[in-house]
């Protein structure tokens, strides 16, 4: 069967490898014209994550010798004076990698067809198979449509309509970059708030780079999402006046090489499949990336969507419901979750971020900190996996032609 995936970041190629593994012939279709480098760090914790790694050839150790290594994270005042420690699971879990790193491992394993520079922007679909087609490429019938192309999805526009329906806002922007490593952090990271904004910068790729991250409250902004240069005014509007390194830090944006901003938003859609085609990852329950599970759950996804399509032998109506049944939970408890932290992340006004400071300085003397890692590894946990047995799906079609 062919099975044709919109989206080459997390969730694409990891079930594009366990749709091979199951026999389908899979294709992916990225809209950036390469592979999209870089990015911010994301992790995998408890057992759930990690089962489904070590289940993928050679995959864990790939992200093993990948791993960012962070220590601690410490928040620091205007002047640079460290208040309060974090340890390092609160956000790299078991294991942490920078998004562009962890693609590139995913894509390698996948043994699939690879498309770049190249959107969906059509699908007809009948009782055989879905007539797709693209903004440059020839159309092609395929069997499937999975959309695995994240928040502003394509594939769900497409299916069930505008984003604006399902995009539920957070109420905060977050805005991300490359750097020079210019204060030598050594596997650290540095963390200063100031009433209704945020400024991270963290050492990256063994210290060989840095990252600055940007969060701030906002009533919902109108930008361009292909204007960049809009972005960052938007971005040094909202930081003016804020100390420390952020000055400097909005200088060297200047010169960064990639520049990510985006707002903290959530996906809810009622449905995820209709017909022929379906959604996963952050294009069907984006839990925001203040859930910290969010390519735990596009893993977790794509190993159950492939798993339930081989044990449905095909049938995509017995396949989809039931990988719906099984993840619609999880993905749920990663939203309520990434809902709750935005609340608290970045206080508005001088008194609830003096009282934000206080609380971090207690944190280590008090049962918080082990608590809030304890809950993020409870709800990347909150899932039985099913086994699915490798090689029970039909072999893959000589022609690529759906019938
Ligand atoms: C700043 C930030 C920090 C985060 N921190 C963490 C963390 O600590 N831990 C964690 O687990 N998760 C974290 N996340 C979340 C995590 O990155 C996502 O949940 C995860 O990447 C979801 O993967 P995905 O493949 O579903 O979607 P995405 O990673 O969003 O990928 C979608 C892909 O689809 C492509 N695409 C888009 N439109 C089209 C189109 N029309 N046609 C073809 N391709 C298209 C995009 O270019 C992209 O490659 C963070 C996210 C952000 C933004």
């Amino acid at each position: 069967m062919d099975i044709l995936i919109s989206g080459a970041s997390v969730a694409g190629p990891a079930l594009a490898y366990w749709l091979r593994r199951h026999g389908f012939n899979p294709t992916i279709v990225e809209r950036a014209p390469q592979l999209r480098d870089g990015g911010h760090a994301v992790d995998f914790r408890g057992d759930v994550h990690l089962s489904i790694l070590r289940k993928m050839d050679g995959v864990l150790p790939a992200i093993e010798r990948a791993q960012t290594g962070m220590g601690a994270t410490w928040t620091v005042n205007a002047a640079g004076k460290k208040i309060a420690r974090m340890p390092a699971d609160l956000f790299a879990g078991d294991i942490e990698i920078q998004r562009g790193d962890l693609s590139r491992i995913l894509v390698d394993a996948s043994d699939t067809e690879y498309i770049f520079g190249d959107s969906i922007t059509g699908m007809t679909e009948d009782a055989d198979g879905v007539t797709v087609t693209f903004e440059r490429t020839p159309p092609r019938r395929f069997h499937l449509v999975i959309g695995a192309d994240g928040l502003h999805s394509t594939v769900r526009a497409l299916t069930f309509g505008p984003e604006s329906r399902f995009a539920k806002y957070l109420g905060l922007y977050v805005a991300i970059f490359r750097m020079e490593n210019y204060l030598g952090l050594d596997h650290l990271g540095l963390s200063h708030t100031a009433p209704g904004r945020l400024a991270a910068y963290y050492s990256a790729r063994n210290n060989t780079e840095a990252r600055a991250m940007f969060f701030f409250g906002s009533e919902p902004l109108t930008y361009d999402r292909r204007d960049v240069e809009h972005q960052k005014r938007l971005l040094r509007e909202a930081m003016s006046g804020v100390g420390w390194e952020v000055p400097r830090m909005l200088r060297e944006m200047e010169r960064a090489p990639e520049f990510y901003f985006d707002s903290v938003s959530q996906v809810h859609v009622d449905r995820w499949s209709h017909g022929r085609i379906t959604l996963l990852g952050d294009a069907a329950w984006c839990a925001s990336p203040l859930s910290g599970v969010g390519s735990g759950l596009a893993l977790v996804g794509a190993y159950v969507l492939a798993g339930e399509l081989a044990a449905a032998r095909g049938d995509h109506r017995v396949a989809f419901p039931r990988y719906e049944q099984l993840m619609r939970p999880y993905a749920a408890r990663a939203q309520k979750s990434g809902e709750g932290i935005a609340g608290m992340m970045v206080p508005e006004g001088r008194f609830m971020t003096w009282m934000m400071r206080q609380s971090q300085r207690l944190m280590p003397y008090t049962p918080g900190m082990s608590l809030i890692a304890k809950s993020a590894r409870k709800t990347a946990e909150a899932i039985t996996l099913p086994e699915y047995p490798v090689g029970s799906a039909p072999r893959p079609r000589p022609s690529g032609r759906a019938s």
